[in-house]
């Protein structure tokens, strides 16, 4: 078990206790007992941190370095991230119930390569040189946005702080970053490691704290030039109302979903009903784009429906650091809750319980693999984002068919499609309005490939070039060609 080495907030580069002094418990989902104390963060502590931030921004070498130096500052963060993966997976999977064995060598990895994706974009930053008339000339600069406020959820700790922090970092942005309530650990670590890699004091700042007190001090604060949020629909809609009644800073929202997985009766069974457990199953379904609604053409859905209740049965439930379990707890009692009442839910709505629906385990907020048949579009349990592992399948017959059911929803996060057929799966990628379509695969990212809402699944991208853009704005500079009087 690691120790737990830093509880405190970070700002300015000196970890602080919180101006109330108050704490707050993190809990260890496999057993519902303190794993520590953290300090709770309030106003008055984001208006110290934003401080810091600004003062960086405005007098400090942060944003006036070049990139290339930057990216060799972030390129060492990297490098150090990498040498305490061991005990920041640890720090997750106490925190969050994530499978460790997947934290040490995907998650703590990958947030390294995030760092080192955006360190190699930092001195690529450049504007156009502008036509514009006989007279005039000009250019465009790419500035970094200011002082920017990250609020994060509990999901993926790790890689949601870098996918908010390493574009920002690369831009010459300083930052006031508010972890999940649930998840305060790994970032307080990776603020102490930031130090250790050179990132000079009050360019990040970690508040940890709750979401009305702290997240709303970030949203609505008057000197922050940004909030990049990702979080549930109806918080962010909560922060983009306290941005336009505070200073109007810049919004981008990364927010729930419903995404469809539409299998096709030409595929292989088998190995669409492995895509379709991971799809739902994969972060104890604790995930955004989790592809919580499965349609299945009629031809196949017979046999689809028995192999995927087979697989199921032998998907492994327990604790997250065993290397063997293939799905740790829920992050909290009140996630775990919400998950099983959708379950009754479903149950009294009619839906079928095909397997699990129960909880599981002696204690710790475990719960089985649950897959519903016989689902109906206007249920719930298809409608509403459980996140949990829970599995919405339903039948389909033609390609329009399939098409107007996945659009279906007020999300529009992600989809999968299962086909052999290239025309199928073009016409039906074209039609669906989501932010990433994944044919014949499932949850397949690449730190080079943007993801984000269509719809009420948010605006912005995260990971990308198209990321380091959210950090930027554009300034045109211009001149007149000649000497001559404007
Ligand atoms: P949440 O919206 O409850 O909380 C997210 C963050 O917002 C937390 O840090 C929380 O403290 C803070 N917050 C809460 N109330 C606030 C307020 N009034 N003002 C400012 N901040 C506030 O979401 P959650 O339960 O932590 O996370 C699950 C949700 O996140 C799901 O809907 C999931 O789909 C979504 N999510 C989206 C993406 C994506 O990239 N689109 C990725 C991961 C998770």
């Amino acid at each position: 078990m690691p120790t737990i080495k830093f509880t405190k907030l970070f700002i300015n580069g000196e970890f602080v206790d919180s101006f109330s002094g108050k704490t707050f418990e993190t809990v260890d989902p496999r057993s519902g007992e303190v794993i520590a104390r953290v300090a709770e963060g309030d106003k008055e502590d984001v208006d110290l941190a934003v401080k810091a931030a600004r003062h960086a921004f405005d007098n400090g070498p942060w944003p006036r370095l070049s990139g290339f130096a930057r990216g060799r500052i972030m390129m060492k963060y990297a490098d150090l991230i990498e040498e305490h993966k061991e005990e920041l997976a640890a720090l997750d999977t106490l925190d969050a119930g994530k499978l460790f064995s997947l934290g040490k060598t995907m998650d703590i990895p990958n947030v390294a390569n995030v760092l080192r994706y955006y360190a190699g974009a930092a001195d690529k930053i450049h504007g156009q040189v502008l036509k514009m008339s006989s007279e005039l000339q000009g250019y465009t600069l790419q500035e970094p946005v200011g002082v920017v406020g990250h609020i994060i959820p509990w999901n993926f700790p790790s890689t949601l702080f870098f996918a908010k922090v390493a574009p920002a970092l690369a831009a010459g942005c300083t930052m006031v970053v508010k972890p999940a309530e649930q998840t305060p650990l790994s970032a307080l670590y990776y603020a102490y490691l930031a130090k250790q890699a050179g990132i000079p004091d009050g360019v990040i700042n970690v508040i940890n704290g709750y979401g009305p007190t702290a997240g709303a001090a970030i949203s609505s604060h008057m000197d922050i030039d940004k909030v990049s949020f990702t979080g549930s629909t109806e918080v962010g809609r909560k922060v983009m109302q306290a941005a336009a009644t505070s200073n109007l800073k810049h919004v981008s929202l990364e927010l729930g979903g419903k995404s469809p997985l539409l299998i096709f009766d030409d595929a292989d069974v088998d190995t669409a009903a492995d895509l379709a457990l991971l799809g739902i199953l994969f972060n104890k379904g604790e995930i955004c784009v989790a592809s919580s609604r499965v349609y299945v053409q009629e031809g196949i859905y017979d046999e689809f429906v028995k192999k995927l209740a087979e697989k199921a049965k032998q998907w492994v439930v327990g604790d997250p650091f065993d290397p063997n379990t293939r799905q740790g707890p829920q992050v909290d009692k009140q996630q775990f809750d919400k998950i099983l009442s959708y379950i009754e839910h479903g149950k009294r709505e009619g839906a079928t319980l095909l397997i699990g629906g129960k909880p599981t385990g002696e204690k710790g907020y475990y719960i089985q693999p649950t897959i519903f048949t016989d689902v109906k579009e206007d249920m719930l349990i298809a409608k509403d984002e459980i996140f949990g592992p829970v599995m919405s399948l339903m039948k389909f017959k033609t390609i329009d068919e399939a098409i107007k059911c996945a659009n279906n929803t007020r999300y529009g996060l992600a989809a999968g499609i299962v086909t052999k057929n290239l025309d199928v799966a073009n016409t039906v990628s074209r039609s669906i309005r989501a932010g990433i379509i994944w044919i014949n695969c499932y949850f397949a990212f690449d730190n080079d490939c943007p993801y984000g809402g269509y719809k009420m699944s948010g605006f912005g991208r995260d990971f990308g070039l198209e990321a380091l853009h959210k950090f930027l704005q554009v300034k045109s500079v211009v001149t007149p060609i000649y000497n001559s009087p404007w």
